[in-house]
């Protein structure tokens, strides 16, 4: 029998929000312990919570950005359990009917045929996104366990799915569709191995076109790609093999052991009754009005997967240099307004960006904030080139030397005399040259033979004469009257 994989994730985001969700105290990561904590996140008497708007704003915005129903009130809830991973006995969090983000949908990317090609694209439907906080962190030595409350009360959006998803490629385009969306519009940076983002994957399997829905097991808390991709394998060969052997899968909370790939049984699952889940007290429901909504909506950056088709579509842009820095929402901004300087070549200027600027910036010595190379430079760049002032080898040499130093293109190519300066008289006289140079004897006959494609041998050697100074299109225009 052929069987289908039905997956269906609940993925923990970190949210970028400056305060801890209930409490005045900073968020970070790798401080020393127990340093961002305060009567709040202690939960000492008399300490009550304070909710930070922030997060609730950045929740908003990930609804607007998937299309998602926004509920006219959202309201907080207490998750009741003893772990002393958190000092309160409970987590404050919201029920899924009472959530701040309702239902909506993600689309999603497959890979393609091959890394310069587009994959398929398709939508998951997001069942519901709600905020909770995060705990701390026990670490255990021995008979010892030690507890650190840094993390604990960070904001937490849980984003909740369908059972969508027939395969681990589809969960991973998932994560990597949201990780765009939310780096996009600046609501989390979904650095995985800082924690930012943490995925639990159910995963059922069922006879190929049954519609049914099997009994699933829940993997917590896997945190690369990697890992998601691979226990979500892992665990549908092990159903499959289950059924087939005349077993039935348990439903059960796994836990997933990268070092020997392999999914291991925890915990038969808890049930929601279980927490005795009641309103929390000390803290009032949420209104969100229509001009909140409008002024949230209003800063809302274009979705990546959008701008892409835009750049494709309206630029004529490959999708291959699109792909790199569509998931960059700087980058893309760069592009736009050095394109407002100068939008005769889109696609030289896509491709100084995605190649050299993405690696002077990802080498990490400077951040887009300070980047020596302000847009209308770069576009003057481009068009300085465009007009055969340099060429285009050229080009990739003055914008390094622009990154170094700060200057203008047009100020650096003055200084180093890199103009492509020859007069025709001079040009005339190279090309002259390289055709009557008897070694040329073969490639000159097979170009009058017809030939075409011979004349970039001869081009080649003229630009090698000029050391790169040559107009290409003057010395075609040589080479062809020459020749004729
Ligand atoms: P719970 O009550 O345990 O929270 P939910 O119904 O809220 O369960 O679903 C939790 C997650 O499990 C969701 O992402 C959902 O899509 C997924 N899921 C539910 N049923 C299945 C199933 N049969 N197979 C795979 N995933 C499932
Ligand atoms: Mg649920």
């Amino acid at each position: 029998m052929e069987y289908e994989a039905v997956i269906g994730l609940e993925i923990h985001v970190q949210l970028k929000t400056r305060s801890k969700v209930f409490a005045g105290v900073a968020t970070g990561f790798g401080e020393p312990p127990n340093e961002l904590i305060d009567p709040t996140v202690l939960a000492l008497p008399g300490a009550l919570p304070v909710l930070n708007r922030e997060s609730v704003e950045k929740s908003i915005k990930f609804g607007l950005m998937i299309d998602a129903k926004i509920p006219k009130i959202c309201r907080w809830s207490r998750k009741n359990y003893f772990y002393p991973d958190s000092p309160k006995n409970y987590q404050i969090t919201q029920l899924e009917k009472e959530a701040v983000v309702g239902a909506g949908a993600v689309e999603i990317e497959l890979p393609g045929p091959a890394r310069n090609i587009m994959g398929e694209h398709k939508f998951v439907r997001i069942n519901h996104a709600h905020l909770e906080e995060d705990v701390g962190k026990l670490t255990h030595e021995g008979a010892v366990s030690l507890v650190d409350y840094n993390r604990a009360g960070t904001t937490l959006l849980e984003i909740v799915t369908e059972p969508d998803m027939h395969s681990a490629e589809e969960a991973v385009a998932l994560l990597n569709a949201l990780r765009m969306i939310l780096a996009t519009a600046g609501i989390s940076d979904c650095d995985m191995e800082k924690g930012q983002l943490r995925c639990d994957a159910n995963v059922s399997v069922r006879p190929k076109g049954s519609s049914e829905l099997r009994t699933r097991t829940e993997m917590k808390n896997v945190n690369s790609l990697a890992g998601v991709r691979n226990c979500i394998n892992f665990e549908i060969k092990r159903q499959v093999r289950t059924y087939e052997s005349g077993e039935q899968v348990v439903q059960e909370t796994r836990g997933w052991n990268a070092d020997t790939g392999h999914t291991y049984s925890m915990r038969s699952k808890e049930n929601a009754h279980d927490y005795r889940y009641f309103p929390d007290p000390d803290l009032m429901p949420v209104k969100i009005d229509d001009e909140w909504l409008a002024r949230l909506k209003k800063d809302l950056p274009e979705r990546p997967f959008d701008r892409q088709r835009r750049y494709m579509e309206t630029l004529n842009l490959p999708y291959s240099t699109t792909s790199v820095f569509v998931p960059n929402r700087e980058l893309c901004e760069y592009f736009e307004s050095a394109l407002a300087a100068y939008d005769k070549n889109p696609s030289l200027l896509a491709n100084l960006v995605a190649n050299e600027v993405l690696r002077e910036i990802s080498s990490g010595k400077h951040a887009f904030d300070n980047c020596p190379i302000p847009p209308k430079n770069l576009a003057e760049l481009v068009k300085i080139t465009d007009e055969g002032v340099i060429s285009k080898q050229l080009a990739k040499d003055v914008f390094a030397e622009m990154w170094a130093s700060g200057k203008s293109a047009a100020a650096i190519v003055a200084e180093k005399g890199l103009a492509q300066n020859f007069d025709s008289g001079e040009l005339e006289k190279i090309v002259a040259e390289i055709v009557a140079n008897p070694k040329n004897a073969d490639a000159v006959a097979a170009f009058k033979g017809g030939s075409e494609r011979v004349i970039n041998v001869l081009k080649g050697q003229v630009m090698k004469a000029s050391k790169g100074k040559a107009n290409p299109a003057k010395v075609d225009e040589i080479l062809r009257r020459l020749l004729a």
